[in-house]
């Protein structure tokens, strides 16, 4: 196929050609002294046009070349068109902006992908990570084990203990892990209905009783409800009580023996549609620094502290986030190192 630049050139030499054809054949009937002059004029006038038609067919086409985006280093396209600029015919000044609209958005698909992509091997990196801290200490036992500690009563039910310990963080670890991947494809299917949730913490504190009278800590709960009042909202039951458990957990786990958790219900006034819970403790707090990465999945705030304990996955507080806001709700930290920390979520009072 010829180029647009030929194409455009033939039609007017042609045309041009014809007709100094025709006025050549006339004048040689004519006046035929005046045939060769007239044979040299028309010539002439066929190269003159022959290189005005492709000089102008250059400009016409030119700021068309000009729409080709490049391909820089790294393999993205760029789009510097001069086209876009208004003394380009203004059908390709649209185009050019088409074009540039298509690659500003490829730009931000390609950006949001390599971003993607990283977020998936550092998860990957962190999963293998987490994973082959109990295997081997798990390994680590057996082994000692059979290398003859079996027989010395002194060791060997400690071991086994601690094995034991591992492999339940293991389990943690899986279970964790699978939620989050449900969470975050989607698959988790949310069940929300309306409930009363003031009897539901009272309930849920009571359910936590013993597992803070390990540590001697006084759990408790509050709620602002007056008496016979509801306090009715639009969430998922057996999510906010797997949120509430991680928040509890947590609470009991970064306290020491003897200090006090608070459950509190705060039922906002009654223009606004939401309610705060909010879990309080008089724990070792966590440093202000920590804050703003606290929701991270792997995030932890003492890397050594948080292992050695048997169910910390440092995935806690990832899945507390993704509940809440899959129930339109927002979560925060406020904390103070030494005093205690406050984790507060909202929950809607009417269907979203
Ligand atoms: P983990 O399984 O390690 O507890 P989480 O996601 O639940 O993971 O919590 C992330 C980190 O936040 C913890 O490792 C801990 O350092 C810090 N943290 C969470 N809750 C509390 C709390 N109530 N008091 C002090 N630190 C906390």
């Amino acid at each position: 196929m010829p180029s647009l630049r030929v194409r455009a050139t033939v039609l007017p030499v042609v045309f041009s050609f014809v007709i100094l054809a025709i006025a050549d054949v006339s004048i040689a009937f004519l006046r035929p002294e005046l045939s060769v002059p007239a044979l040299y004029l028309s010539v002439l006038l066929l190269v003159v046009f022959t290189a005005i038609s492709l000089w102008y067919a250059a400009r016409l086409i030119r700021p068309i070349n000009d729409l080709m985006p490049t391909v820089d280093s790294k393999g993205h396209l760029e789009f510097r068109s001069t086209t876009k600029k208004t003394t380009a015919p203004e059908e390709l000044q649209a185009l050019a902006k088409v074009i540039d609209q298509i690659i500003e958005k490829q730009r931000l698909d390609d950006a949001q992908r390599e971003k993607l992509e990283r977020v998936r091997s550092e998860f990957l990196a962190n999963v293998s990570h987490e994973l082959r801290t109990p295997i081997f200490a798990v390994q680590g036992f057996i082994e000692t084990l059979l290398d003859g500690a079996v027989d010395d009563p002194k060791v060997n039910r400690d071991f086994l203990e601690r094995a034991r310990v591992q492999a339940e963080r293991l389990n943690n670890l899986l279970n964790d892990l699978i939620d989050i991947s449900r969470i975050e494809s989607g698959e988790m299917r949310m069940s929300f209905r309306m409930f009363d949730i003031q009897p539901f913490l009272r309930e849920f504190t009571s359910e936590m009783q013993p597992q803070a009278r390990t540590k001697d800590i006084e759990l408790y709960f509050t709620g602002n409800v007056l008496p016979h009042h509801e306090a009715s909202v639009y969430a998922d039951k057996e999510r906010i009580k797997q949120v509430l458990i991680n928040l509890v957990d947590n609470a009991i786990k970064y306290s020491g023996n003897g200090g006090a958790i608070k459950i509190e219900l705060l039922n906002g006034e009654p223009t606004r549609n939401e309610v705060t819970v909010r879990v309080i403790d008089t724990g070792i707090g966590i440093p202000a620094e920590h804050i703003p990465r606290l929701f991270e999945r792997f995030y932890r705030v003492d890397k050594g502290r948080a292992r050695s304990s048997p169910g910390g996955t440092g995935l806690g507080l990832a899945i507390v986030k993704h509940i809440t806001e899959a129930h339109h709700g927002k979560i925060s930290v406020t904390s103070e190192v030494g005093k205690g920390s406050t984790f507060q979520f909202t929950l809607c009072k009417e269907p979203f």
